[in-house]
């Protein structure tokens, strides 16, 4: 049940030794890096004396734009000839930002993948397709290394070619897949394609989704579609990628690999820490990494510490899933939306398919919003006056979530663009 039960369990107060411990070499590290080293001498941080955990409001922030502006080796705490691996960001929000390994620090970003998956029920024996982006995503060489160090079969199939991984999953009896949850619903309209279901003609029974934001909502029509269960995977590149949050089999937020990162929840205006049980800007410190060791990483993603313990018997807290990203927050009208908001308000309407589109224009000096909704293949089909009151209802829905009246358009299935990777959610053509 446990892949490393002593660590998973750790009493509270151990876990806060360990991390005081490896905080202080953290720091005294990172000084060895252009970045901080300068970064401690402004601040006058003495890292030989830094003292650990209790001084942790002591260090400074690290920001993408910190990241950005020393690109690409400001942050390296050791010479270049030890790194073995570069990944790098999505860039979703700007230039990519580059993350570098060493040996060591490949080893125990592998291992913290093993004990997701493991967590998840992964074993020895199963047939783990990876339907994700490889090469600089962290995305597949994460999970593809830490499925191999559990001894799964691996099929590194990449992301795409949808018809190809229903027949490698049917071939070769895949039992586990990785896949970024907007095309997993993408995925699905291929099975209804070539008449096959999932849950009767594959033996997939744990998807691993993740890299992207998504509703509770959207997890359970996931694994109503399938008939398996997915499992909420949280990382970042800055992190090392997957494996820094994870879903146990309780699936009621993610435990934070707390013997690995210090995590931080603050306001993201006044960057002070925020009560426990209130949302808040997530705060990363790596807390083994050597290569490239980042502190107080402001992630950006909004979420909040879920109080009391987990009947799964880890000790490590947890997280609710993300609720999106600063960066994701949209004023429209003066209204703050994420598009999660809108995500999680669609997937409860009956008749609303697997996909939308957020489309904002400036007439004069109003905004306009217009939600493209892809309707399921029945609703098409069907009567238009039926397809007139799912419009309405959408829009009446929407209206008295976000408090503005967007344009909703309904769209066939399948018709708006689609990305192997994060889900495009949002064309903002406001700029002047
Ligand atoms: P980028 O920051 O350019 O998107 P990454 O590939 O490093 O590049 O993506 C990390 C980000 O993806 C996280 O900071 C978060 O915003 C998002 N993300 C990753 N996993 C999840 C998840 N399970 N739920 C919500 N958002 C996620
Ligand atoms: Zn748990």
């Amino acid at each position: 049940m446990y892949w490393e039960k002593d660590i998973e369990t750790m009493p509270r107060d151990r876990i806060e030794t360990l991390q005081s411990g490896l905080l202080r070499d953290t720091v005294r590290l990172a000084a060895l890096s252009p970045f901080y080293g300068k970064k401690f001498r402004d601040a006058g941080i003495d890292p030989a004396g830094f003292d650990g955990l209790r001084s942790k409001e002591k260090l400074p922030f690290t920001t993408k734009d910190d990241l950005r502006e020393h690109w690409p080796y400001g942050f390296l705490a050791v010479s270049r000839d030890e790194l073995v691996r570069m990944h790098s960001s999505s860039g979703t929000t700007g230039r990519a930002t580059v993350v570098f390994h060493t040996a060591h620090d490949i080893g125990q970003w592998t291992n913290l993948v093993a004990r997701c998956m493991y967590m998840a029920g992964v074993r020895k024996g199963d047939v783990f397709q990876n339907i994700m982006t490889y090469g600089l995503f962290t995305g597949g060489l994460g999970f593809h290394y830490g499925a191999e160090r559990i001894g799964a079969l691996v099929i590194p199939a990449g992301a795409g070619n949808s018809k190809r991984q229903i027949q490698l999953m049917r071939d070769f009896d895949t039992t586990v897949i990785h896949i970024i949850p907007s095309y997993a619903l993408h995925l699905y309209s291929f099975f209804e394609e070539m008449n096959l279901l999932p849950s009767r003609d594959t033996r997939v029974r744990i998807a691993f989704i993740g890299a992207e934001p998504h509703s509770e909502r959207t997890r359970k029509k996931i694994e109503e579609l399938y008939g398996f269960k997915a499992f909420n995977s949280y990382g970042l590149s800055e992190m090392n990628g997957p494996g820094v949050a994870f879903e146990c089999p309780e699936q009621n937020g993610l435990h934070i690999w707390e013997d690995n990162f210090l995590a931080e929840i603050v306001d993201p205006d006044t960057l002070k820490p925020v009560a426990d049980g209130s949302e808040g800007e997530l705060v990363l410190t790596s807390l083994r990494r050597t290569g490239m060791p980042l502190l107080r990483y402001r992630t950006k993603d909004l979420t909040r510490i879920i109080t009391g313990d987990c009947p799964c018997g880890r000790t490590h807290r947890r997280i609710e899933r993300i609720t999106g990203r600063t960066d994701d927050m949209l004023i429209i009208k003066g209204v703050n939306i994420f598009p999660i908001q809108i995500e999680k308000k669609l997937m409860e309407i009956p008749g609303v398919g697997n996909d939308f589109l957020i489309v904002l224009e400036r007439e004069g000096y109003n905004d306009r919003m217009t939600v493209k909704v892809e309707v399921g293949q029945d609703f098409f089909d069907g009567d238009v006056l039926h397809l007139e009151k799912l419009r309405r209802r959408i829009t009446e829905d929407l209206r008295s979530d976000i408090l503005i009246t967007p344009q909703v358009e309904l769209m066939a299935p399948n018709s708006l663009p689609k990305t192997e990777g994060k889900a495009v959610r949002v064309v903002d053509n406001r700029k002047d």
